[in-house]
């Protein structure tokens, strides 16, 4: 008789027992190199741990990386990172959104079939030339639109879901198209509650994420810090908001640190640490610390876990 099939959450370590995951940034960017942000580029391995210690003595035990194929993830330096800090840390395969994309790009001519087995392949034997594995699949859609490139992304995605088991993470632009994305899942096979949608908080609007939340799909929030655009009040206003609709238990928070000049390593602010430092003691302060408990440590032990389906694919 075997053991029944077990979850894990796949880190670039090796796969852990969910319940070690702890205290999770479920969104952040520890390299980064895209045509989109001409200057800010951050692909030093040094300056990376120096701003995932700070996380780490936040609070933080737990970091989901979402940095897909061809954006300078650095598989390496993930694994530095998480050796030197101590870190969980779960890494994307995946295409980001249509827009990071040069027109040459290799990512444009390749098939359904040939993305699916790429991203399965992360997923179960290594990223580049490492043996660190991915953990989850992210794709990415554009504002209100989705491209031809977005949309083969989308059923590669699947695929290599259904190979693997692994979490589908969606970027979400401006916070358009949740429930339709999730829908566009489903139809490919993807189960709601393997979905995570990210930056969400973008479109404040809790009658629509709780309706997206009624699918079983995650709601992330990544926004915090994000002063120019709005304060941190209202993404607690609409925390408490979902939560009073029943949904606490889909949500996700991290802080999507994507650029150079939001890292104090790289002589910026207000740091990747912000989530932890700064954002989680006052949502424990105005909203309670089980919601916060539930947000930053039940939520992504769920939210990042998954069953292995294929055989070979399992760490001892
Ligand atoms: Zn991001």
């Amino acid at each position: 008789m075997t053991a029944p099939p077990q979850a894990i959450v796949r880190t670039v370590r090796g796969d852990i027992d969910p319940a070690e995951l702890g205290p999770t940034d479920a969104h952040e960017h520890l390299f980064l190199e895209t045509p989109l942000q001409p200057g800010d580029t951050f692909q030093d391995v040094d300056r990376a741990i120096a701003e995932a210690a700070t996380v780490v003595a936040a609070g933080a035990r737990g970091l989901v990386d979402w940095t897909p194929l061809g954006l300078g993830r650095r598989a390496d330096g993930l694994v530095a990172v998480s050796e030197a800090t101590g870190l969980h840390i779960v890494a994307a395969t995946g295409l980001h959104r249509d827009a990071h994309y040069p027109p040459d790009s290799w990512a444009r001519s390749a098939s359904v079939a040939l993305l699916a087995q790429r991203f399965a392949g992360e997923l179960t034997q290594g990223m580049d030339t490492t043996q660190a594995r991915a953990g989850v699949i992210k794709v990415g859609a554009g504002y209100h639109a989705v491209s031809l490139l977005e949309a083969t992304a989308f059923e590669a995605a699947a695929a290599a879901h259904a190979a693997t088991g692994a979490p589908v993470c969606v970027h979400t632009q401006h916070g358009t198209m949740g429930e339709r994305l999730v829908e566009r899942l489903r139809g490919l096979g993807v189960a709601p509650a393997a979905v995570i949608l990210a930056h969400l908080d973008r479109n404040p609007d809790a009658g629509e994420h709780a309706a997206i939340a009624e699918t079983g799909a995650w709601l992330q929030y990544d926004g915090p810090g994000r002063t120019k655009y709005w304060p941190d009040s209202t993404i607690l206003a609409l925390i408490a908001d979902v939560a009073a609709r029943g949904h606490g238990g889909r949500l996700l928070v991290g802080g999507d640190v994507g650029r150079a000049s939001m890292m104090r390593a790289y002589g910026g602010g207000p740091g990747m640490d912000y989530v932890f430092a700064r954002f989680r003691p006052r949502l424990a302060r105005e909203l309670g610390d089980d919601l916060a408990s539930a947000i930053f440590e039940d939520n992504p032990a769920r939210a990042f876990a998954f069953v292995p389906t294929d055989d070979e694919g399992r760490t001892a």
